[in-house]
């Protein structure tokens, strides 16, 4: 169902007409509709088909999509001064708000032939969303809420073609939890993955918005830090170590801390996926044989970007 929004003075009750005018034209509008619709799962293009053929029956001069809860945004054509909102529900789910815009007012009539298009919206965009959420779903650790390694294979193909594109340096930061196995013997898995989480939090909260983390392996992960050098790559590296160092966990009475060796790498012209990965494990490993909760940083000759 389609609800009026509140930018324009329009009774917030008024009932979907799902007929229109009712003559073979419409019908053959609404048929059309209804098949181009179904031909993407993909949010963005289902809406840019729905503009162009919403726009042939009800002139407008551009549709604005928007999610909130998801952070999805959308705008096909141009804004402009006169708009016509509406939430769309479906059954208990919001799916969004739609506006139409034009440099003429909407009149009533208009506004009940959109009502009836976007009644034919409501089953593909609930379905683009539930695709959305299944293809970012199969991207992420179930535990940790951190990508998974599809999503760092493909992060790192992208991150790395972008590096080499605009000549900028790209950091790789490897994290392995110190003595981890004591914590699970000690206090039980499922404390152990309360200590994954914890860990992955804190790491969220110490690095940029445009940074992300990875789950590795078991209790590896792996932070991609873009257009970065190797001195802020330490430093960022170094803040989470101190971060997750003074984590304070409970188990019963007992305080669990924990601490982790970090491995830093920088990109180099010659590096595939498997051979930054390499470097930056080695680097890890360095960290270990060095004595734990220390970052340790691979050689930097010839990475991309600037130097340091
Ligand atoms: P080191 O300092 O050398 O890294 O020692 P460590 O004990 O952390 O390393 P080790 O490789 O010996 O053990 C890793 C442990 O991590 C063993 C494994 O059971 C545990 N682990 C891996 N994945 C999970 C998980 O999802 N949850 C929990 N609770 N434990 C996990
Ligand atoms: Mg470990
Ligand atoms: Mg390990």
């Amino acid at each position: 169902m389609a609800s009026n929004g509140t930018d324009r003075p329009f009774k917030t009750t008024r009932t979907l007409k799902t007929t229109g005018p009712g003559d073979e034209t419409d019908l053959r509008v609404r048929l059309r509709l209804a098949s181009t619709l179904q031909s993407s799962l993909d949010l963005h293009t289902i809406l840019d088909l729905f503009f162009v053929e919403a726009a042939a029956v009800v002139p407008c001069d551009g549709l604005a999509y928007e999610h909130g809860a998801l952070g999805i945004e959308h705008e096909v054509g141009r804004q402009s001064v006169h708009t016509c909102s509406y939430r769309i529900i479906n059954q208990q789910d919001a799916l969004g708000t739609l506006r139409f815009a034009r440099s003429q007012r909407f009149n009533e009539r208009e506004m009940a032939l959109l009502e009836s298009l976007l009644a034919l919206l409501v089953f593909p965009v609930t379905n683009a969303l539930r695709y959305r959420s299944a293809v970012a779903a199969a991207l992420v650790d179930p535990l940790t809420g951190a990508g998974n390694q599809d999503s760092l294979d493909e992060a790192l193909r992208r991150e790395m073609d972008r590096a080499r594109r605009y000549d900028q340096c790209l950091a790789l930061a490897m994290i392995d939890l110190d003595h981890f196995k004591r914590i699970n013997d000690g206090c039980g898995h499922v404390r152990g993955d309360q200590v994954l989480c914890a860990m992955v939090d804190a790491v969220h909260e110490g690095i940029r918005g445009s940074d992300t983390v990875f789950r590795y392996g078991g209790e590896e992960f792996v932070v991609l830090l873009s257009n970065t050098n190797a001195a802020l790559a330490m430093r960022i590296s170094e803040r989470l170590r101190s971060r997750i160092e003074a984590l304070e966990l409970r188990h019963g009475s007992r305080l669990v801390t924990t601490t982790v060796s970090i491995g830093v790498a920088m990109l180099r012209p010659e590096d595939t996926i498997a051979r930054f990965l390499n470097r930056v494990d080695e680097a890890l490993y360095r960290a270990k044989s060095n004595g734990r909760n220390i970052v340790h940083l691979a050689a930097t000759a010839d990475h991309v970007g600037e130097s340091v």
